[in-house]
């Protein structure tokens, strides 16, 4: 067993749970897994995850609890218990909690205050990475947290990710987390309009991405994810759409995002607006597609659709 972490819970197992405890399992870390889904448990165990039958049974003897859940209400759900005991309840004193999934600010801090109330120590840190990060261990962890928790489970997250920021307090990398994609769900909206401007204007593709990439307009979203085949081979364009990262999980972080605008009062104008263009994109096709895909979204209302 990896030296210097007992037992760690691992409760999530779905498309970023699993490669991720796969990693901490193959570095010799003690794991017991489980998913409220039979068919994931059967996956992980089928790649060599020890899983158990219950989230308690998980947690019992543990000495970390790692979540990986999709939303905020399934964490605080699983703190609280909601047929019986929650982790917490169940849990040994002095646990440390750490959770991955990427959830409202506001829900991070609740549950950070609900497991030190319980006794308990909170990590949230989130990821930026998606599958093919997770299945690497080359995640970016956006870490709040106390220093001192932040080190105890240091070395586990440095298994599963290639970097870590340590952002704050409790709820700070949910914070980051979301001030991150607000920036990329709205940057790749402008690179959206620029190359379909660009189409009516009578530029190439690659003419407009030659200046763009070396000029002022350069970012992640033109020249690691470009929204148009052919420039950036290995960006979704080229293989129509496929993510990469779905415009489901885009229409999720802006929701978050609007959330944090709301409840902070910020007078931001276009956050709001990539939330609603990416849930649109979401409810009409784009949910299981690249964000990027968003392009033929509005490539098609230049063109006159609805
Ligand atoms: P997913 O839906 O594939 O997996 C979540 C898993 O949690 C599911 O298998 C579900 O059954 C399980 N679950 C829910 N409640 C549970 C409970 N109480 N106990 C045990 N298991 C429970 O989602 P995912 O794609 O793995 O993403 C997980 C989190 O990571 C999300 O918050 C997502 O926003 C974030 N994220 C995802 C990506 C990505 O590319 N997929 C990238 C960065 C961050």
């Amino acid at each position: 067993m990896a030296t210097g972490t007992g037992t760690i819970a691992f409760l999530g197992l779905g498309h970023m749970g699993l490669p991720m405890a796969k990693n901490l399992v193959a570095a010799g870390y003690s794991v017991q897994a489980f998913d409220v889904v039979p068919a994931a448990v059967e996956a992980a165990a089928a790649t060599g995850i020890p899983t158990v039958d219950s989230a308690n049974d998980a947690v019992a003897g543990a000495s970390v609890v790692l979540t990986m859940f999709p939303g905020g209400q399934q964490l605080l759900d699983a703190y609280r218990g909601v047929d019986g005991p929650g982790l917490l309840a169940v849990a040994h004193p002095d646990t440390l909690f750490l959770d991955c999934s990427t959830i409202n600010v506001d829900d991070a801090r609740e549950a950070a205050r609900l497991a030190l109330d319980a006794g308990h120590r909170s990590v949230d840190a989130p990821v930026s990475g998606g599958v093919v990060g997770a299945e690497a261990g080359t995640l970016t962890f956006m870490i709040g947290a106390l220093p001192e928790d932040l080190e105890s489970v240091r070395p586990l997250l440095e298994v599963m990710g290639g970097k870590l920021v340590h952002c704050g307090d409790h709820g700070a990398g949910q914070a980051a987390k979301v001030c991150n994609n607000m920036i990329l769900g709205v940057s790749m909206i402008a690179a959206s309009e620029a190359f379909v401007l660009g189409e009516k204007l009578g530029l190439t593709h690659q003419a407009l991405y030659d200046v763009v990439s070396t000029a002022s307009g350069q970012c992640w979203a033109v020249t690691t994810n470009c929204p148009v085949p052919g420039p950036v081979p290995t960006s979704p364009a080229n293989r129509d759409y496929q993510p990469g990262f779905a415009g489901a999980l885009m229409a999720k972080d802006l929701g978050l995002a609007l959330k944090a605008i709301e409840s902070t009062g910020v007078a931001a104008e276009l956050g709001p607006m990539a939330a609603a263009m990416y849930e649109r994109f979401r409810d009409e096709g784009g949910a299981g597609r690249d964000f990027s895909g968003i392009i033929t979204d509005i490539r098609d209302r230049s063109n006159g659709a609805d």
